[in-house]
């Protein structure tokens, strides 16, 4: 029997709960997480789909880049905070694992942030070993796709994970 853990890997902001816009002079589209809970809004479906997933025996691993965190926009606590308040939203609750780092740290502490694959490697030692045939990773940027592929993983984009959970209801 393969023992090996189905992992699903799902990013969190902009695919689990929105972004908030945080314009500056030089990017004035840029967004940012939620820093609060009250600020933490779910994606349509996403709660469904994600339960879904679940009950048919996949591993939910959040994998978040936080580097609010390092800006000092938000501490490390907040991030946590936020995040256990995002999934009582959802309904579901899975470890949820964060990069707080982008320039300064350690090569191992760098290495928490997607696409780098630390946050994956700490859930393999924490939760288990994986079966990547069968694991995949759910986001909404270029990052996470890199985090898929850096891994061997499939990518799954959110809009087509979500639609993909409508269409089966
Ligand atoms: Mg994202």
């Amino acid at each position: 029997m393969n023992t090996k853990k189905k992992y699903l890997f799902v990013d969190f902001d902009g695919t689990i709960r929105d972004t908030i816009p945080d314009p500056t002079e030089k990017n004035p589209n840029d967004r940012r997480p939620p820093f609060e809970p009250e600020e933490v809004k779910i994606r349509v479906g996403m709660s469904e789909a994600l339960k879904k997933w679940r009950n048919k025996g996949w591993f939910i691993v959040g994998v978040s880049n936080q580097s609010g965190v390092e800006k000092e926009q938000v501490t490390a606590d907040k991030v946590v905070e936020v995040a256990k308040h995002t999934m009582d939203l959802l309904d579901v609750h899975f470890p949820f694992y964060y990069a707080p780092h982008k320039r300064k740290g350690t090569p191992e502490q760098l290495s928490l942030r997607k696409p780098d694959i630390g946050m994956a490697k700490l859930a393999f030692q924490e939760w288990g070993e994986p079966n990547l045939e069968e694991s995949l990773m759910v986001g909404d940027y270029k990052a996470d796709e890199e985090f898929a592929k850096n891994l061997g993983i499939a990518y799954v984009d959110v809009n087509d994970f979500v639609k993909e959970q409508e269409k089966n209801e």
